[in-house]
């Protein structure tokens, strides 16, 4: 093999846009991934003929025009708009909190009576404080209930949130929750940003369209021959588990983690949604996805007699699990800073993505920081 320019190591997001900019600029590139498949957290499966997100329902949004255009350069975008659902006891309510749900749950009309109604749930909450002599709030619970009150706290946020980390909410830091927006508008937009969407045609057009003309390997495992893939190229792009590079010297970094069951359904349409959100404690799963949402719209929904949910179950993550989301408390932090200033002394590996900077992004941010990269 002639000697690689870059050897990326993740085809994800990070990888795939590195290498496609790399190639562009006339380097030699080889992208190896340890899966059986190329994307990383993007990569769909096809499922019935629905494009089935297998690592978590990912929706791309973006205020960043040069991101939004780059990306619609290699596909274009459709037109989906997340606009999720709760789900508590049966009662449906609009997310996020604006006056669709405002209306929902206390049948108030117009912008004035929702404030009203959501001032003096904020005054009882404070009340309650002050009678207990407390002035700062000690727990997401307190924090929560200054910020929204009561009813939309027990029932929109304190089951989902207790769900997500395991834990109750009065044994859950304040600083968690530090806005819970609220819109005096009827808007079902969960995003602000000004672009979002799916890929037309899935995710893994996408990934094929950056990775296209560039040479590929799946089921590699960068440390199963690591001598080998250092002395082949000139840099390496790393986009793994930073801890995992060091061979763990300072200890484990720690993640949690989504456990998905997916399920085959015999009808077209079954909760009408993409995502729906299950708010209550007492149902185990946090989220029930019905993937065809993200990409057929009206009629089109039943044009396949049949569809696909994943109901999501936020876990504890163990050694073997797909490592999801950092958890940036101070230990894992602070290990992470002696991983980093490894990382930083080395002169011909460049660390990025989400598990090499023990970082939580977004997709477009991902994006942006490579696109940079390359100016
Ligand atoms: C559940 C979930 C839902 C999300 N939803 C959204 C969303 O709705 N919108 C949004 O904008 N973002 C979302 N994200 C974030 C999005 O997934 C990330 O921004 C994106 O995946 C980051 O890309 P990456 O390349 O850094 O990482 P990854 O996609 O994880 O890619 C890393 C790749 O490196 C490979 N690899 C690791 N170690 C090795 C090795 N030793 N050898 C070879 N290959 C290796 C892995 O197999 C993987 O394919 C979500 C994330 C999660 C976890």
């Amino acid at each position: 093999m002639d000697r690689l320019d870059y050897l990326i190591v993740g085809s994800g997001l990070y990888g795939a846009t590195f290498a496609h900019l790399a190639h562009k600029a006339g380097k030699r590139c080889l992208v190896i991934d340890k899966r059986p498949h190329l994307g990383g957290n993007v990569y769909c499966e096809d499922v019935e003929g629905i494009h089935v997100h297998k690592y978590g329902a990912h929706i791309f949004h973006t205020s960043n025009k040069e991101v939004w255009d780059f990306v619609n350069s290699i596909v274009p975008f459709n037109r989906y708009t997340n606009s999720p659902v709760a789900n508590y006891h049966g009662e449906l309510y609009n997310l996020p909190f604006n006056m669709n749900t405002f209306h929902q749950m206390w049948g108030v009309n117009t912008p004035e009576e929702a404030q009203a109604k959501i001032e003096e749930q904020r005054a009882e909450a404070k009340e309650t404080m002050v009678a207990a002599g407390v002035a700062e709030p000690r727990n997401l619970e307190e924090q929560a209930l200054l910020l929204v009150g009561r009813d939309i706290y027990e029932k929109l946020v304190k089951g989902y949130t207790e769900k997500q980390w395991g834990r109750a909410c009065t044994d859950l830091p304040a600083f968690i929750i530090k806005r819970l927006p609220v819109r005096f508008v009827y808007d079902n937009n969960y995003f602000n940003d000004k672009y979002q969407g799916i890929p037309e045609g899935g995710y893994n057009k996408l990934i094929d369209g950056l990775l296209e003309g560039i040479e590929t390997r799946t089921d590699t495992d960068f440390f199963a021959n690591r001598e080998y893939w250092e002395s082949i190229a000139d840099k390496i792009v790393f986009t793994g588990k930073i801890d995992e590079f060091y061979g763990y010297r300072f200890g484990k970094l720690e993640y949690r983690t989504v456990r998905f069951e997916n399920e085959i359904l015999p009808c077209p349409n079954y909760q009408g949604n993409a995502v729906i959100n299950y708010t209550a404690r007492d149902v185990p799963y946090t989220r029930v996805i019905e993937h065809k949402h993200f990409e057929s719209f009206g009629q089109a929904v039943y044009d396949n007699p049949c569809t696909v949910i994943s109901r999501e179950y936020s876990t504890e993550w163990k050694d073997g699990m797909e490592p999801f989301y950092p958890v940036n408390d101070e230990k894992n932090n602070s290990l992470y800073l002696k991983y980093k200033a490894l990382a930083d002394a080395e002169s011909n590996v460049i660390f990025g993505g989400r598990l090499a900077e023990y970082k939580y992004y977004d997709m477009a941010p991902i994006v942006d920081r490579v696109l940079n990269l390359w100016k």
